[in-house]
């Protein structure tokens, strides 16, 4: 599957952010089903955590 390489930026100072945690989540959305990875059968999300002010973003993986 797809993974994203690259870095996230923290949108609140700009600090490269740690890749903290995957979780799935369920589709709920027509358009999530394709997101779904068919093998752990939810949509992965990657939650980043900065280290300079603590800010939490997550994104979808793929
Ligand atoms: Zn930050």
């Amino acid at each position: 599957m797809a993974k994203h390489t690259t870095k996230m930026i923290c949108p609140k100072c700009g600090a490269e952010m740690n890749h903290h945690a995957d979780k799935l989540v369920d589709p709920v959305r027509p358009e999530d089903l394709r997101q779904v990875n068919p093998a752990l059968g939810g949509i992965v999300e990657e939650t980043h955590c900065c280290p300079s002010c603590g800010a939490v973003e997550s994104r979808r993986a793929g």
